[in-house]
């Protein structure tokens, strides 16, 4: 064996799964948690689950999407699955802090990628308030292009994680959103029917063009 650095003995403990999230350890700092990855990857249901364990242990949630989201039901946020948790709906990041009330220990934003850039900013002081701050959005738009505010989310939250959805033409994991009409706005909100989830092989950037 080559001769090199000793390995961090945290090198071996590291798990995938125990990084999935985070123990709360110190009330006194929040943290950001971001689920990202393609549509039909699990995102909401994923962020439904970890809100629904925080209020099980009696923490006070509340649960923000922006505005322009219009799928299925007003006030929840709703999963492909059709789980769903109440939520309010904001305009913009500045109306979203107006509405966390004093006692809320953790928020949960979806569809974080229809926020305004702001948003990372508001996230980092709710962190910085002892908030443990869940977002969830997706990473790509139909181009695969990296959709603002979720590059800088990435950035400066501590525990990420990507889901992946199953390519709908092969079956290999998808890290994708093809776009199947010809739209050219950057997404076409409540149409689930007009995308498929696919591969890096199969995804064509070039539709809808
Ligand atoms: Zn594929």
């Amino acid at each position: 064996m080559l001769a090199g650095p000793k390995p961090s003995p945290l090198a071996n403990s590291w798990n995938p799964m125990a990084q999935l999230e985070p123990r709360k350890t110190n009330h006194s700092f929040g943290t950001i948690e971001v689920i990202c990855g393609s549509m039909f990857s699990g995102k909401s249901e994923e962020l439904i689950r970890r809100l629904r364990r925080a209020q099980i242990a009696r923490q006070r949630v509340q649960v923000f999407k922006p505005g322009l989201d219009d799928r299925y039901d007003e006030d929840h946020i709703v999963s492909h699955n059709q789980q769903r948790l109440p939520s309010q709906r904001v305009a913009d990041s500045v109306v979203l802090m107006e509405r966390v009330e004093q006692d809320t220990q953790v928020v949960g934003i979806d569809e974080a990628q229809f926020f305004d850039d702001g948003l990372v900013k508001a996230c980092e002081q709710l962190a910085a308030t002892g908030h443990r701050v869940i977002v969830a959005g997706l990473d790509k738009d139909y181009r695969g292009t990296p959709f603002e505010p979720m590059p800088a989310m990435l950035a400066v939250a501590e525990y990420i994680t990507k889901t992946l959805a199953i390519c709908m033409q092969c079956g290999e994991p998808a890290n994708f959103s093809q776009r199947l009409t010809e739209s050219r706005e950057r997404v076409v909100v409540g149409a689930s029917d007009a995308y498929e989830a696919r591969c890096r092989r199969c995804f064509d950037p070039g539709n809808g063009e």
